[in-house]
């Protein structure tokens, strides 16, 4: 069963990790999950991985009482950690079909998004364009002891060709129009989910498949994320 649900990546946080982190609110992190079942999210392994990812921990002390409410919530630099649906949603079509093995997230964040991945996929890298952001996640994924997850402070307008092509591509920002360089590094038989649309209004969170002649796109929801800015800052 636990070999079913961390297929590749990492082994379960031990028994010292979670007393030295403060795991302590496996409770409410199940009500969460329960929460997430209830709104559709059926697959297991993407259920797994929030179950046992303390939530609270990618946020500022001040906000870790509402960490396992599903919402979104502020991260700071004007940016938000976003709500735990959303994060599962978008897991769920990114893994759905072949586990791809190499993902390239854009919009590290908080690196919630991130470690969701951490706990299912071989490789994660993240590209993040806020320094402050960038490196304080960098910082907790090496607390948390993620070897798979890689975090950049780059601009990912530009993807991030050293490791190119992807499996799968995550963006966490919603753009106006999809950047070219994230669907040249997209494999072909690759998945991207990306939030597109004005950044005043909802967005329509795509699924964009590459195939041997070019790419599909399908409608997933309707999301509202922080928009997505060319440059680092
Ligand atoms: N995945 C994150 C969501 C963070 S909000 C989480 O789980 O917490 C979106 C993030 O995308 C912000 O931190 C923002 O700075 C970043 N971002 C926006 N445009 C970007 C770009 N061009 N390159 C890299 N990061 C970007």
């Amino acid at each position: 069963m636990v070999e079913q649900v961390m297929p590749s990546s990492r082994a379960p946080f031990t028994a010292q990790q979670i007393a030295g982190i403060g795991m302590t609110s496996q409770r409410t992190r199940d009500r969460l999950v329960k929460r997430l079942f209830e709104k559709g999210i059926r697959d297991e392994r993407v259920l797994a991985a929030i179950k046992q990812l303390p939530r609270h921990l990618f946020m500022d002390e001040a906000m870790a009482s509402r960490a396992y409410e599903d919402t979104a919530l502020p991260i700071g630099h004007g940016q938000t950690i976003s709500q735990p649906y959303i994060v599962a949603r978008m897991t769920e079509a990114l893994i759905a079909g072949n586990l791809p093995k190499k993902v390239l997230e854009v919009g590290t964040g908080s690196a919630y998004q991130a470690a969701v991945l951490g706990q299912l996929v071989a490789s994660v890298y993240t590209v993040e364009r806020i320094r402050a952001l960038f490196e304080k996640s960098q910082q907790l994924l090496k607390r948390l002891a993620y070897k798979n997850i890689h975090a950049s402070y780059s601009d990912g307008t530009l993807g991030l060709s050293q490791r190119a092509p992807f499996d799968a591509i995550i963006v966490t920002a919603a753009c106006n129009q999809i950047p070219e360089a994230l669907c040249e590094q997209l494999a072909p038989g690759g998945r991207m989910v990306i939030p597109v649309g004005d950044t005043n209004n909802t967005q329509s969170l795509l699924l964009i498949t590459r195939d041997q002649t070019g790419f599909q796109s399908e409608v997933l929801d309707l999301v509202k994320f922080v928009p997505f800015l060319a440059g680092c800052t």
